[in-house]
């Protein structure tokens, strides 16, 4: 007996009892969806702060703030509720209180936390702001166009400005060089090589020259300065002594440095925990092989599978299992489970249309309405624009409900707008957001609003060019800009600042948005974030790099069953969560795999991974369907997805679709 509080050997299988408690060393945990990987984790953190290490030196990584938030909450959990007052006050309420000095987030938000903090010693301007990737994109596009670039030929048109920020973020994060990548993936475009790869470097040195950093600069430049900087390298070493990775198998490949810089010497703990399975942000330049290449960095390495799946039902664990078994490369992976009751085969059922497929899914929900809460819930969608029709019936049949990815919150336009304002006040030298704001003017064009940025900017960042004649004549507003951005320099709360700017915003919004005013209700989302955030980098930091996944106009009845509602969701934000009936939908070979998918091996397996993810959300229930005919693409997709052809009838009842069982019993599908 250790005096340990938590007794962790009779919550954690073996295995996972070995990973939670072995804190020194590299441990890489290694198991399919639902075998408590997350809860491992979990049980790790409150091991290692009843052992005594203190918080500070923990570093948690993992996919969303949200869900280090929660690894961090049901900790304290633990900690606290195994214990009676007495103790509680006594030995564990200090233990517990210290989950809150745990460094714990994304990647992201942990590397622009330590360029922030350690400006000094990096030598960088620690008031730089962040630009997402439509930033990224519109930075891009202006350099473009003030550099005039000699024209390589007319006849091959220059790529647009979404292909040249995925050409460039991908170079990165996979580390090809430019020219490589084009060759191979835009062979069209390869004339134009020689300017995209001057337009790459202009773009990196235009984001110095004015403080600001795209997501890939927020990583790649901490791991720039880790390699370069002896002095910030030990820094941290001597700072973060345990570290944890969820997800791991959706790092890229500067994320992997980052944690193998820090984690160099033999006394730094690294845990990381995934799945190759789901590694499904390849697409983002996430590299499943860096779980593969962990024994490769670090062979002294300790390796521990688990096996035992706890989320589902057997009846749902033996079609997860078949899918893993159709992903070719990878460790091969069995999971099974203990559970008693078998449970409900998952169903395949094809509806005459979407919305049929939507009014399907409805009726289930009621149906099902009486064991479970709306809560317990999930609509799983390719990309959100699969789950129109689903908000449709859902709003009509009263069924309440919040969409989740997507557009998100801070990629519409008025939030954005709205932003631009509060990142030239934090970082006047920010020419983006200077153009999104003067660009809102009538009378001021593209060339004015370069102009009037220059000459701010000249001007020691002063907004007194504002007022000049040459510029104020072109739009009477510049001068009430002038006055509002000046109240707001001198505001004291983050909420004022909010106030200040919507009340000259929204006069503007109305002229140029018909529906304003369901709009504007997406600033009570800006204005309530407002008030937790007592300083304008905190607040900006946060919804550049953990934006809120819902504006109000998407969530219905936002008053009702504050929190009782089912979620519709992208699979991708689905990932790590889990629900007792899942819904997954649109499941025809054209979306689910995704058309450009279907020839190119790589893109097929992780479509394929995709629907993984999807299928391995469910505990009980596990619902599959595809509609015959799409009027949102006006026509047919008459292929159901051959992920669910490629698996017998014993796996999945296959339901109202005379056709599909034939050729599930035919042996040479006439359909892929
Ligand atoms: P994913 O791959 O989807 O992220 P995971 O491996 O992280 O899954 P968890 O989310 O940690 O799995 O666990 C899945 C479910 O199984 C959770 O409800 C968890 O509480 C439960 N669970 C995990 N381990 C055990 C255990 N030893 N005893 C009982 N329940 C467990
Ligand atoms: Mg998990």
């Amino acid at each position: 007996d250790l005096g340990l509080k938590v007794d962790y050997a009779s919550e954690l299988n073996p295995d996972q009892l070995l990973a939670a408690t072995t804190i020194d060393g590299k441990v890489l945990v290694i198991a399919g969806a639902g075998s408590g990987k997350t809860k491992t984790l979990t049980y790790r953190t409150s091991y290692l702060l009843e052992n005594g290490v203190p918080p500070k030196q923990i570093l948690l990584l993992t996919f969303t703030r949200k869900a280090a938030n929660e690894i961090k909450s049901r900790a304290k959990t633990l900690l606290t509720n195994t214990l009676s007052d007495e103790q509680l006050s006594e030995d564990v309420l200090p233990t517990s209180k210290a989950l809150n000095d745990i460094t714990s987030g994304t990647f992201h938000s942990f590397c622009n936390r330590l360029l922030r903090q350690y400006s000094g010693l990096l030598g960088i301007n620690p008031r730089f702001t962040i630009l997402d990737t439509g930033d990224a994109e519109d930075a891009i596009d202006l350099i473009y166009k003030e550099k005039k670039y000699p024209a390589q030929t007319k006849k091959q048109a220059f790529p647009r400005k979404k292909t040249l920020q995925n050409i460039f973020s991908t170079s990165r994060n996979r580390r090809i060089p430019i020219r490589n990548l084009i060759e191979d993936n835009y062979p069209d475009i390869a004339i134009h090589i020689p300017i995209i790869e001057q337009l790459a470097v202009d773009f990196h040195e235009y984001k110095r020259a004015n403080h600001l950093y795209d997501f890939d600069d927020i990583i790649s430049q901490v791991v720039r300065h880790l390699k370069s900087n002896d002095k910030f390298r030990q820094l941290l070493q001597e700072n973060y002594r345990y570290i944890m990775v969820d997800e791991y198998q959706d790092t890229n490949i500067p994320q992997k440095q980052l944690i193998d810089l820090i984690c160099a010497p033999a006394s730094v703990s690294l845990m990381v925990v995934g799945d190759d399975n789901q590694s499904i942000y390849a697409f983002r330049g996430a590299n499943y092989e860096n779980i593969l290449l962990f024994g490769e960095t670090y062979p002294e390495a300790n390796l521990i599978k688990l096996e035992q799946n706890y989320r589902s039902t057997p009846a749902v664990l033996n079609y997860i299992n078949a899918l893993s078994a159709q992903i070719t490369l990878g460790y091969q992976k069995q999971l099974y489970s203990n559970a008693s009751i078998t449970g409900n085969k998952p169903t395949f059922s094809r509806l005459s249309d979407e919305t049929k497929e939507a009014k399907y899914i409805a009726d289930k929900i009621i149906e099902h309405k009486t064991d479970y809460d709306y809560n317990d819930f999930s609509v799983l969608c390719r990309t959100s624009f699969q789950s129109n029709y689903v908000q449709l019936e859902f709003m009509e049949r009263h069924i309440p409900f919040i969409v989740v990815g997507g557009i998100k919150f801070v990629e519409r336009r008025h939030v954005k707008d709205v932003l631009a304002f509060i990142k030239i006040l934090y970082n006047p030298n920010d020419t983006i957001a200077w153009h999104r704001i003067l660009t809102l003017f009538q009378g001021v064009g593209a060339v004015t609003a370069t102009r009037l940025t220059q000459a701010i900017n000249a001007d020691n960042n002063s907004f007194e060019p504002l007022l000049l004649p040459k510029f104020s004549k072109k739009s009477p507003q510049l001068e009430s800009l002038h006055t509002t951005l000046t109240k707001a320099q001198q505001a004291e709360s983050v909420e004022t600042i909010i106030e200040l700017i919507l009340g000259f915003y929204i006069p503007i919004l109305k002229t140029i948005e018909e529906n304003w005013r369901e709009r504007s209700e997406d600033f009570r989302v800006l204005k309530n974030l407002a008030t937790e955030h007592s300083s304008l980098d905190d607040f900006l930091e946060n919804l550049a790099l953990d934006p809120p996944n819902d504006s109000v106009a998407t969530t219905s009845q936002p008053d009702e069953n504050a929190n009782d509602k089912v979620t519709i969701s992208t699979i991708h934000s689905a990932k790590g969560l889990e629900w007792p009936v899942v819904f997954v939908n649109s499941l025809v070979d054209g979306i689910t795999p995704h058309h450009r998918s279907l020839d190119d091996f790589e893109e097929l397996e992780e479509e394929r991974k995709l629907f993984y993810v999807a299928c391995s959300r469910a505990k009980s229930r596990l619902y599959l369907t595809a509609p015959d005919y799409f009027a949102s693409y006006s026509g047919y997709f008459d292929k159901p997805s051959r992920f669910i052809a490629e698996l017998s009838a014993d796996e999945v009842e296959v339901k109202s679709s005379k056709k599909l069982l034939e050729t599930l019993a035919s042996d040479d599908p006439v359909w892929w």
